[in-house]
């Protein structure tokens, strides 16, 4: 038995003074603060701190191909980093190479999964309809991965057509599953790229260019109508300005099931880091926008039209950035942010703008759980949830830097930034695994999480 003990709770729904009592990996009771527990349980003291359920990121890419590159992180390594930042599951994606199908695809990500030091689950993917695709839904399903990521851009390699995604959505519905999508029109996209090519230039500088706002809104407006038209639950990945949330919540006012993400970078970083000093390290899909687009979607935070904040964690290092960045055409899409997550969010949100804790457990870890089939053994503190546990030290300053970090790469967007808050403590099932900035126990015990039906009730 273990005791945390003295921290102020925080659930998506509730927070205040109470001590968590754990038997093995689970929590079986909340307790009136300083209860009469056992005896003989190990007292772990969250004087001063937040305790949070472990971070949930719902977008997470592990050791990610795509066309000539492959980030650099296995699950070791990327699950080490996310446990550092106070997250205990990570949800990845099997995007199938070409002439893949998405059934073998899981099952060559899912096989890479044994050595995480926190508990994992999958996303499947979609890119070409042919006559099996259904039952392999079917068989996924039954393997508890019930999310199915699609895209309508990148031509060639993922993207999708109507058909495709119209039939995998009629398809993961009846299977209690959702199809989440990266919506950016390709037409526009390729337009845009063959524009900057021919006038001002397509290397990074020019990255916000080359992926207007219009190709997201054009492309959520058209994957909502399909989805409308079978009344399929749809979840749109990586939304990054307030025109593409307030379709979603348009959308859920005339009673779609639909839902938002926002990633940690498009809610704290903005395009002028392509006219820095190293703008290839910032290229990514949807790119940055600007402070003023960055500032109305950060507001979505509070109005509760966003439903999750995710990582879209992708660790590539500087050279691979810089191989191609004089066309961001063959440049690899994504920063590094599994571990960064919850403290820029915490720190910006939180501690300078007035988000609720409450609300923050909800973006970064509730929302997650519920979206992905993971609730509440995932994402909360109540009784029979697994005992991932955070304890959060919410005054404690420092500066993100690369060395501070441990993702496997040589930087991070966040270089040299001040932030309030920190992850001091981290329980995975039980087990401290961080203490005081340092790893306790790098025991591989994480598991693939079997998605349950969804239940949008709890959403
Ligand atoms: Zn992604």
């Amino acid at each position: 038995m273990k005791v945390v003990r003295g921290g102020t709770v925080v659930e998506a729904h509730w927070s205040g003074p109470a001590d968590l009592l754990i038997d093995g990996e689970t929590i079986v009771a909340v307790l009136a603060p300083g209860a009469e527990a056992d005896p003989a349980a190990e007292i772990i003291d969250a004087t001063g701190k937040l305790v949070l359920p472990g971070g949930v990121d719902p977008h997470c890419h592990v050791g990610f191909t795509s066309g000539e590159f492959t980030s650099l992180d296995s699950y070791r390594e990327c699950t080490t980093a996310a446990v550092f930042g106070g997250t205990t599951t990570i949800i990845d994606f099997a995007i199938p190479r070409p002439g893949q199908q998405p059934l073998e695809a899981a099952e060559i990500q899912r096989a890479k999964a044994g050595d995480g030091l926190c508990d994992s689950a999958l996303h499947a993917c979609v890119v070409e309809w042919d006559d099996t695709t259904a039952g392999q839904l079917a068989t996924l399903a039954d393997a508890g991965i019930r999310t199915v990521k699609m895209f309508t851009t990148y031509a060639g390699e993922t993207m999708a057509d109507e058909h495709t995604i119209l039939n995998t959505m009629q398809t993961t519905r009846d299977l209690g599953g959702m199809v989440v999508i990266h919506c950016e029109s390709d037409a526009i996209v390729t337009d845009a790229q063959r524009f900057a090519a021919a006038s001002a230039g397509i290397d990074a500088t020019h990255m916000a260019k080359t992926r207007p706002e219009l190709a997201e809104t054009a492309s959520v407006a058209a994957i909502l109508a399909i989805a409308e038209s079978q009344q399929a639950p749809v979840y749109f990945v990586h939304q990054s300005t307030a025109a593409a949330v307030e379709l979603v919540a348009d959308a859920r006012k005339r009673g779609l099931i639909a839902f938002t993400e926002a990633v940690a970078h498009h809610l704290t970083l903005d395009d002028t880091a392509y006219s820095g000093s190293d703008p290839e390290r910032f290229v990514c899909c949807p790119p940055l926008r600007s402070a003023e687009i960055v500032e109305g979607l950060g507001r979505h935070l509070f109005t509760g039209q966003i439903t999750t904040v995710g990582s879209d964690h992708c660790c590539y290092d500087t050279a691979q950035k810089q191989l191609h960045r004089h066309d961001v055409r063959h440049m690899p899409n994504g920063l590094p942010g599994v571990e960064t997550r919850l403290p820029v969010i915490f720190s910006h949100y939180v501690g300078g703008l007035g988000l609720t804790p409450s609300r923050f457990v909800e973006l970064t870890a509730a929302n997650p759980a519920r979206t992905n089939g993971l609730y509440p053994r995932k994402g909360s503190l109540m009784p029979g949830a697994d005992a991932d546990i955070v304890l959060w030290d919410p005054d404690l300053e420092w500066t993100v830097t690369t060395e501070a970090l441990h993702m496997a790469t040589d930087y991070t967007p966040y270089e040299g930034l001040r932030v309030r808050g920190k992850p001091v403590t981290v329980l995975v099932r039980g087990t401290v695994v961080v203490h005081d900035g340092n790893l306790v126990d790098a025991t591989p015990r994480g598991r693939h999480l079997e998605a349950a039906p969804l239940d949008f009730r709890l959403c």
